[in-house]
């Protein structure tokens, strides 16, 4: 199984770039190893010998991880992330890193340092960000499994525009230890699959405690493979949420959208119609608070502890060689999202910026608590459209911040949600994702109704 993916990702890698760096070497061992161990008769893990794609954002033991910057180039870490670990553990068998944007910021994987990456279904087209090299992988069929983070929607997107399925567990569900930090407090790293059922047992192996991760939730690991074996939504009530609609959506996408909602019913849900106010202001809220945490957490890139150095040539100082490494390690978006979460964050305006943005994410809490004491789970298109022409929004940043509209709001109040396919947008024949949206812990409600509407 690992030579037949190895091979096809020299087949067709060249076209779709879903990797950074292919492990061929180690994921051969990692496949022999599994082999070695069954013969011995010992117990095998319980996603023995499955090749995985891995999102560069997580670090792998004496493999690079980059990040999808240049500020990384040639670091190899000197350890394992605790998604990394525990794949290990399952005898997950891991192909390599993926591309990614630049840390996790973008919505077409357009803002990596290392080109963009095209998606199988139409390789002029962005395969969603930041997690898009993960979800091509899976769409080409380089990989049945893959791992990737969602921030803003990293996860859900990239599945959306692709045909496949992402999960973004609830925040604390899966540690963060080793995945390189953009926002700390939205960041949540997830399973990425092409059937429902595989993207749950993926769950069950990355999910559970970690005290290496201040944030992790001390509590069993929802159970999501169960949930997933019996999918069902009789008798459960599905809420439908009104600022999910309207003026920017494709109507393709609203169309399957619809189409979903009735077979929902038909299967035996009851529908509810839901009023979120708060929701319209997602967007700005985590375009205020994203970038203030990435300002904080990028100031470690400093050129004195990992990967890139510039202008070390003894004449200057550590400043000096700070700013000039900063200057070239950093992408565009990276810049103007630290310069945007510095002014954000700086005195003065900290009440008026982050302040705001901060009481604007508690009352997006309030509206889905409000929301969840009428129903089980919400449902939406994943995203307004289906996957847009590279190049089209790249020098637009408000137009690319559109593509997350729907998966912000459920980062900013740490609760878990999946996308899945719901069919191919009748105007363009591309993918259309259905969002489905869980209370906090709640994780397996998202694979029972998931399951079920598969
Ligand atoms: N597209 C969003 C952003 O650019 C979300 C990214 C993410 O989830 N990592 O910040």
């Amino acid at each position: 199984v690992t030579e037949a993916h190895l091979a096809r990702i020299e087949a067709v890698d060249e076209k779709v770039h879903a990797f950074l760096h292919v492990d061929r070497e180690g994921a051969l061992a990692q496949a022999r190893a599994v082999d070695e161990k069954k013969a011995r008769g010992e117990k095998l893990g319980p996603l023995a010998g499955v090749p995985l794609a891995l999102k560069d954002i997580f670090t792998t033991e004496g493999i690079p991880t980059t990040v999808g910057s240049k500020i990384l180039e040639g670091w190899i870490p000197p350890y394992d992330a605790t998604v990394t670990k525990r794949l290990k553990a399952a005898d997950v068998v891991i192909l390599g890193k993926t591309n990614m944007d630049e840390f996790a910021m973008g919505s077409s994987t357009e803002n990596s340092a290392y080109g963009p990456t095209g998606n199988p279904w139409d390789l002029t087209r962005i395969p969603g960000g930041s997690g898009g090299g993960s979800s091509a992988a899976l769409a080409s069929y380089e990989a049945p499994l893959a791992i990737g983070t969602d921030t803003g929607g990293s996860i859900r997107q990239p599945a959306a525009v692709t045909g496949t399925v992402g999960v973004k567990p609830t925040y604390g569900g899966v540690s963060r230890y080793g995945m390189v930090a953009f926002s700390s407090s939205l960041d949540q790293g997830g399973p990425c699959a092409r059937t429902v059922l595989d993207a749950a047992l993926l769950h069950e192996v990355i999910a559970g405690h970690d005290e290496l991760d201040s944030t992790s939730i001390d509590a069993p690991v929802p159970p999501v493979v169960e949930a997933a074996r019996n999918g069902s939504v009789a008798g459960m009530r599905v809420g439908v949420v009104k600022q999910f609609s309207g003026e920017g959506y494709q109507a393709g996408v609203v169309q399957r959208f619809n189409e979903s909602v009735e077979l929902l019913r038909a299967l035996g849900a009851t529908i509810v119609e839901l009023d979120c106010p708060s929701f319209d202001l997602g967007l700005s809220a985590y375009y205020l608070i994203a970038p203030s945490e990435c300002s904080s957490n990028l100031a470690r890139f400093d050129a004195m502890r990992y990967g890139l150095r510039v202008g070390d040539d003894g004449t200057k100082s550590a400043e000096e060689v700070t700013a000039l490494t900063r200057e070239a390690g950093f992408g565009d978006e990276v810049k103007r999202r630290i310069m945007l979460g510095t002014y954000a964050l700086s005195s003065g305006y900290y009440d008026a910026y982050y302040g705001s943005a901060q009481k604007v994410r508690t009352l997006i809490t309030r509206d889905f608590e409000k929301a969840f004491e009428q129903v089980d789970v919400i449902v939406s298109p994943t995203t307004p459209t289906t996957a847009f022409p590279i190049g089209e929004r790249a020098d637009d940043p408000m137009a690319m911040y559109l593509a997350d509209l729907c998966t912000i709001p459920t980062n900013l109040a740490g609760n878990a949600a999946m996308s899945l396919p719901c069919g191919l947008a009748p105007e363009d024949g591309l993918p259309v994702g259905l969002q489905i949206i869980a209370p906090a812990m709640k994780d397996d409600r998202l694979y029972k109704v998931g399951a079920a509407v598969e």
